[in-house]
């Protein structure tokens, strides 16, 4: 199973988007430049608690959720895109040469530890969405680290990893294995 294929998303960054969108639209930003929005959208999303699931899933399940529902977490969104706002008008750092990514490197880091976690119980038998639970639970698991950078740069770099942030990441990958097993057995 390549771990890279599997894909998860923060249902989050889609309702920060929206809220993103709505308030440019009113002239609430001072600069619309893409460093200012994704700057918003990072410290938006980091405010947050993460709510990953595998790509996919997140349509229907959002079919299934009510309207109220729906309007609930936008109100959300757009309280945590104001106050995100707040902060970047005070310290605008804008666009340089290249426009910037919006990436959580929680996400590269837990398929990293995944991976390897898998390596070593070659007994177990998994299939490809079980496993994408599986990351989407560790990520809900992790304070989300949002940040932006240069489009293709490396997100994560192994050496600003700290061994402490690698033991809790490994503690979520285990538990969420866990939970992936006793949701299948019917526990
Ligand atoms: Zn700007």
């Amino acid at each position: 199973m390549d771990i890279s294929l599997l894909k998860v998303k923060n249902r989050w960054e889609e309702l920060v988007d929206t809220a993103i969108e709505r308030m440019l639209e009113e002239g609430a930003f001072s600069c619309s430049c893409g460093k200012c929005r994704a700057d918003v959208g990072a410290i938006a999303l980091n405010s947050l608690p993460p709510d990953y699931v595998p790509v996919g899933v997140g349509a229907a399940e959002a079919a299934s959720t009510g309207e109220d529902e729906l309007q609930h977490r936008l109100s959300q969104a757009e309280a945590a895109v104001r106050r995100a706002l707040d902060l970047v008008k005070q310290a605008p750092l804008h666009s340089g040469a290249s426009e910037p990514v919006l990436v959580n490197p929680n996400e590269d880091l837990v398929r990293t530890v995944l991976a390897d976690v898998l390596a070593h119980q070659k007994e177990e038998q998994w299939s490809a969405l079980q496993l994408a639970w599986a990351l989407a639970y560790s990520l809900r698991e992790l304070p989300p680290k949002y940040t932006t950078t240069p489009k293709g740069e490396a997100y994560a770099r192994a050496d600003e990893i700290q061994p402490s942030a690698v033991a809790q990441v490994l503690v979520s990958v285990h538990s969420s294995l866990q939970r992936v097993k006793a949701e299948v057995s019917g526990a």
